[in-house]
């Protein structure tokens, strides 16, 4: 035996105590490990704990989410029903027909189910009923007594700034008050306002208990409210306007009923003025021209030789029985163009060949006062359609005027004729004394002479502008005059092509 049984034990005692220091060790090893892993689990549970709470929140939101969207969806429908409506009460002129634009589908987009409206009569100081949406016949009279009843609490309603409605507030009995009258559990009620006046009031509810009004609701029906009032002010501005146009109109008509009299008696008169002038011509002529006679025989000699002094006498006769002659024959056919009775025979007539005749008449003045006088008629414009005789009296009455004013020397007359449009537009411009603007529209009347030093030495009627104007307006055309003092004058008109 090369070891003892002594040295074996010690040995086998050695093991052991080394396999259990082992253990030992192994075990403290261990409890480490599950020290950390307790550690490990607690956290795991705490993140699990954090994770539940944030389900958990999460699940919350989403309902309140829902919750808001629905009521965001509730709010748009809402909107876009008070749009449709808006538009109907806005496009109604009629203040009557405004209420009557709502109907009962109208108020339930809006999500309720009964509706009433009132406007204030301050004739009768009562409210009277525009609209009742959602009640049976037998509940309306009660409703209307109840409100003029009880008006003072309902004036008072109406006139507070703010919209009621059943969201619980320190008015719960005003609350409990209109829920019983309009047999609802929740509405909302606002005022109706013109130009920030109180009108009236609208109140919209419901007999659901489950449907509670929201602020969105109040938002809702005091737009609603507003449209309506607004409705109305521009239903009121409408017929106001409507009745101003209609009294207009009835003005018009009395006014144009009163110048159309006045015309006609206007007429009349001219007419008897025309008809007087032309007796009183007619008469003066048969006399006249007996005078004229008369003093021709003498002035031949006929019934005895006659001294110098009674010759010139005579002749002075003449002389001015010739100018009344010729004033009353001017009188004459004013007053018969006037009233129509002599005919323009019109047809083609060319200028150029008139004006060669008629300054064959002016030849012996025009060489006197060393006149320089032309004539420049454009050749599309050279023939017109007119009465050749009461044209060419146009032209000497003209011409005649012009010779008049002209200065002594280095006179000058110059007849032009352009075509513009319709009609041939002829001037007759001179270099004489010209016409004061303030006289432009006078000369053309009967009798207007102007008052210059030329006129007082020239003899006149102031009749022929006036003869001139009426041939020329028989014609269709039109005259009239430009020029300025001193620096000459121009006659223009025109006549048909
Ligand atoms: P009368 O020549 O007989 O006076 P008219 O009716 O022909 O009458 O003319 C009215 C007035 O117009 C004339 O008195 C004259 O003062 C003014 N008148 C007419 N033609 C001219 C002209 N070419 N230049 C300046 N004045 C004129």
């Amino acid at each position: 035996m090369l070891f003892g049984n002594e040295t074996i034990g010690i040995i086998l005692t050695l093991s052991f105590s080394i396999a259990i220091i082992s253990l030992i060790f192994l075990l403290i090893l261990k409890m480490d490990r599950l020290k950390q892993c307790k550690v490990e689990i607690d956290g795991l549970k705490k993140t699990l704990d954090e994770m539940d709470e944030q389900a958990k929140l999460i699940v919350r939101t989403d309902i309140e989410l829902n919750k808001t969207q629905e009521e965001l969806d509730k709010k748009i429908a809402g909107l876009y029903a008070l749009q449709r409506l808006s538009r109907k009460i806005s496009t109604t002129l009629e203040e009557k027909l405004i209420f009557r634009t709502i109907e009962g589908s109208n108020i339930e987009e809006l999500g309720f189910e009964k509706a009433c409206g009132f406007l204030w009569n301050d004739k009768d100081k009562k409210f009277m009923p525009q609209l009742n949406i959602g009640y049976i016949k037998e509940d309306i009279i009660p409703i209307d007594t109840n409100i003029n009843t009880d008006r003072l609490f309902y004036w008072e309603l109406m006139n507070r700034p703010k919209t009621l409605s059943s969201i619980p507030s320190e008015d719960a009995d005003a609350i409990k008050k209109i829920n019983a009258v309009f047999k609802t559990t929740s509405f909302v009620l606002s005022p109706i306002l013109i130009k920030g006046k109180a009108v009236g009031f609208l109140i919209v509810g419901t007999e659901d208990s489950d449907v509670a009004v929201s602020e969105g609701d109040e938002e809702l029906i005091t737009i609603l409210a507003n449209q309506i009032g607004q409705a109305l002010e521009n239903a009121k501005l409408f017929e106001n306007t409507w009745r101003a146009q209609q009294e207009l109109e009835k003005k018009i008509e009395q006014r144009t009923r009163e110048l159309k009299s006045a015309l006609d008696e206007v007429n009349i008169v001219s007419k008897r003025k025309s008809d007087f002038i032309s007796a009183v011509s007619h008469e003066l002529r048969t006399p006249l021209t007996s005078i004229k006679g008369y003093a021709s025989i003498l002035m031949a000699g006929k019934l005895g030789q006659l001294p110098g002094e009674v010759i010139s006498r005579l002749d002075k006769i003449n002389r001015h029985s010739d100018e009344l002659a010729h004033l009353v024959n001017d009188l004459l056919d004013i007053s018969r163009i006037e009233s129509g009775r002599v005919a323009m025979k019109m047809e083609p007539l060319e200028l150029s060949e008139l004006l060669s005749g008629i300054s064959d008449i002016f030849a012996v003045q025009f060489k006197e006062k060393q006149m320089e006088f032309s004539v420049d008629i454009d050749r599309d414009a050279d023939i017109v359609t007119a009465d050749r005789s009461q044209i060419k009296r146009v032209f000497i009455n003209l011409i005649g005027n012009a010779i008049k004013f002209v200065p002594a020397q280095n006179a000058k007359i110059k007849i032009s004729g352009r075509l513009s449009d319709m009609f041939v537009r002829i001037d007759v411009s001179d270099n004489g004394c010209g016409i004061p603007d303030e006289a432009k529209e006078k000369i053309f009347e009967e009798f207007y002479r102007i008052d210059n030093p030329i006129n007082e030495q020239v003899r006149g009627t102031g009749l022929g502008l006036s003869l001139v104007k009426h041939i020329i307006e028989a014609h269709g055309g039109k005259i009239w005059v430009a020029g300025k003092i001193n620096s000459g004058s121009t006659f223009s008109f025109t006549l048909p092509k």
